[in-house]
């Protein structure tokens, strides 16, 4: 007969870890994600052996206060949202307040925060679920998250880790997505020592043109549009740059990358006639609307959101990339066959 009994916590985060955290890049993610949260403008992230060995991210924003380090790292604890209300309409590119209580649970965490209001920074590290003291610190104003020696005790987990280039370029993706949502925060990338991008603020055409390349950026047109609540900017490729792969398809909701089937559907029809055979169109595009039109908590990793007026988005989305192609200034903004 077996017997039912609670699970230990460190057990529950690791469980959890496995949907919030299941390789590098995830944590990445969830990390500069909370810097943007906590409205940095400088963001620096350093990765050894693909983020495996050593994911770190530095940034300047607000800080977490001596007093509630110990709070950040406890599960279902969270500044971003109180209620049930605020969930309806969140902003913030977090909320459920588990991703640094899972990353704590595979990896060997410390974090480092001083802010505005403090004289110096303050330190916490974990190992196997216990929190040490605060100790002070040597910090500028913001917070450094180190995750070192990813899923080093669920090796079934790590097992499933791919090789090192392979798991770097999932980070840089997720670094590339970041950086492109957010083009006036400067960012920078270390991998092994060697500096892999270094992004000063920019226009977000500037940093489209800094991540995708002048080709993309020549072949492209601009999309803006509001209409209805939505707004649509951007760039859409003409299909001069069109790809093999769906590699270089960019679509943002609220600042947030998603990849999902209304907006796919609806992109992919606005490139219906000019893209034939199994070419994939390219596209940085942002759509904007209120919180409340649109559920993120959909998926522990949010990279999946349900539109309350899916109808509607697809349609506006159609005809916005439809028009935007199909505007006489768009050939021009090709480049001329050699
Ligand atoms: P969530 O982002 O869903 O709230 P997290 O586990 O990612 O949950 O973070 C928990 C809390 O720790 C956040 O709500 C925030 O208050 C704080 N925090 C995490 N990272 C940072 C950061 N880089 N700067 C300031 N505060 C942070
Ligand atoms: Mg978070």
């Amino acid at each position: 007969m077996s017997t039912i009994r609670p699970l230990p916590e460190l057990l529950i985060n690791q469980i959890a870890a496995g949907e919030v955290i299941d390789r590098p890049a995830s944590a990445l993610k969830e990390l500069m994600e909370n810097s943007l949260d906590a409205g940095a403008t400088d963001i620096a992230v350093q990765l050894e052996s693909g983020g495996i060995k050593l994911l770190r991210v530095r940034d300047n924003g607000g800080g977490i206060a001596k007093d509630e380090l110990a709070l950040a790292l406890q599960r279902h604890a969270t500044s971003k949202i109180a209620t049930l209300d605020d969930l309806q309409c969140v902003s913030s590119m977090g909320f459920r307040g588990e991703a640094l209580a899972s990353m704590a649970a595979v990896a060997q965490l410390s974090l480092s925060s001083r802010t505005a209001q403090e004289a110096h920074g303050w330190k916490v590290e974990t190992m196997d679920g216990h929190l040490s003291e605060p100790a002070p610190a040597a910090h500028p104003h913001g917070t450094s998250i180190e995750l070192r020696e990813l899923y080093f005790n669920t090796p079934a987990r790590r097992k499933f880790l791919k090789s090192e280039p392979t798991e770097f370029a999932w980070c840089e993706e997720v670094f590339r997505r970041v950086a492109l949502s957010h083009p006036e925060i400067s960012f920078s990338l270390t991998h092994n020592g060697k500096t892999i991008w270094q992004l000063p603020p920019h226009t977000p055409a500037g940093r489209v043109a800094a991540i995708l390349g002048d080709e993309f950026g020549l072949a492209a047109v601009a999309v803006e549009r509001q209409a209805a609540g939505f707004t649509l900017t951007g760039l859409a490729a003409l299909p001069a740059y069109s790809r093999s792969s769906r590699d270089a398809q960019y679509f943002f909701v609220n600042g947030r990358f998603i990849r999902d089937k209304v907006s796919s559907h609806a992109l992919r029809q606005a490139y219906q006639d000019i893209l034939h055979g199994q070419r994939h169109p390219a596209f940085v595009l942002f759509l904007e609307l209120p919180p409340e039109r649109v559920d993120v908590n959909v998926h522990p990793a949010k990279s999946e959101v349900r539109f309350r007026d899916s109808q509607a988005i697809h349609s506006f989305l159609f005809h916005t990339v439809q028009d935007a192609l199909a505007a006489p200034n768009a050939e021009v903004a090709a480049p001329q066959p050699a």
